[in-house]
């Protein structure tokens, strides 16, 4: 756990957060500023702050995440599919140094490289 990491304070609860999921290595919570009617973030509890940071020994906890994914985007009502997208470093537009996965459907889902 990082001390000042926002995801981190959801994960402990001492920044409110609407859940999605919860288990005892992984995290999902509504975006605040969702941009699709369906929006939310699933992340590790460890601190991995991106993809850059992670290595051989999170490949577990990476698999369990994408696996996870698509039940998660189930039960808020995503049958036909989502669009998943992870922000890598400040090169990838990455906000919050915390790995994760937005989870994205429902609306209009705009092709992604024109
Ligand atoms: P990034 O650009 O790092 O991939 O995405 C960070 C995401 O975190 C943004 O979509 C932003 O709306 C969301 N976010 C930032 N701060 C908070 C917060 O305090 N609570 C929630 N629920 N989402 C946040
Ligand atoms: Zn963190």
């Amino acid at each position: 756990m990082a001390e000042d990491c926002i995801f981190c304070k959801i994960v402990r609860g001492e920044i409110p957060s609407n859940k999605v999921y919860e288990d005892d290595e992984l995290f999902a919570f509504n975006d605040i500023h969702p941009v699709a009617p369906v929006h939310f973030m699933l992340i590790p509890k460890l601190h991995i702050a991106s993809l850059l940071e992670a290595d051989d020994s999170h490949a577990a906890l990476l698999g369990r995440m994408l696996t996870l994914a698509p039940r998660l985007a189930k039960e808020q009502g995503l049958d036909n599919g989502f669009r998943t997208v992870i922000n890598t470093g400040p090169g990838g537009g990455q906000e919050v140094f915390h790995l994760h996965i937005h989870i994205i459907g429902g609306g209009h889902i705009p092709p992604m490289v024109r």
